[in-house]
């Protein structure tokens, strides 16, 4: 075993900066199109139903009173089928990484909110 190298590469270590960032002082800056949390913007959904007729695990569950749908973050694999097949781009998947929360009825079942409280897309 060749130690010189070795000890070479730890002491120049010990000057460059980490790779890594000091999460969660830090946050994570993610990459556009990354598949994070969903917005569901309801006030653009017409009700068409392609996005639980596409999602693979069957998380997207349809009301037939109000004719709009809830996203149930429990089944969810974020693969973004649901975005994808959206004509009217009523469902995003943004940077969010952090879903977690204590109260698991307020963020993990996403049932829409309107525009001008999220924000536009
Ligand atoms: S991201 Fe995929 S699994 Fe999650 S709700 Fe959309 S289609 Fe379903
Ligand atoms: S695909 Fe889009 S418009 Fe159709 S029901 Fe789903 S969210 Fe609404």
């Amino acid at each position: 075993m060749k130690i010189i190298p070795i000890l070479t590469t730890a002491v120049k270590s010990l000057f460059r900066r980490p790779f890594t960032n000091r999460y969660p002082k830090k946050k994570a800056i993610m990459h556009p199109g990354y598949r994070g949390r969903h917005d569901y913007y309801i006030d653009k959904c017409i009700g068409c139903q392609a996005c639980v007729r596409a999602c693979p695990t069957k998380t997207i569950h349809w009301h037939e009173k109000t004719r709009k749908v809830t996203i149930d973050l429990d089944g969810c694999i974020f693969c973004g089928m649901c975005e994808e097949v959206c004509p009217v781009n009523a469902i995003k998947l943004k940077e969010v990484i952090e879903p977690a929360t204590y109260k698991r009825g307020k963020n993990w079942k996403i049932k829409g909110k309107k525009l001008a409280e999220q924000g536009n897309p």
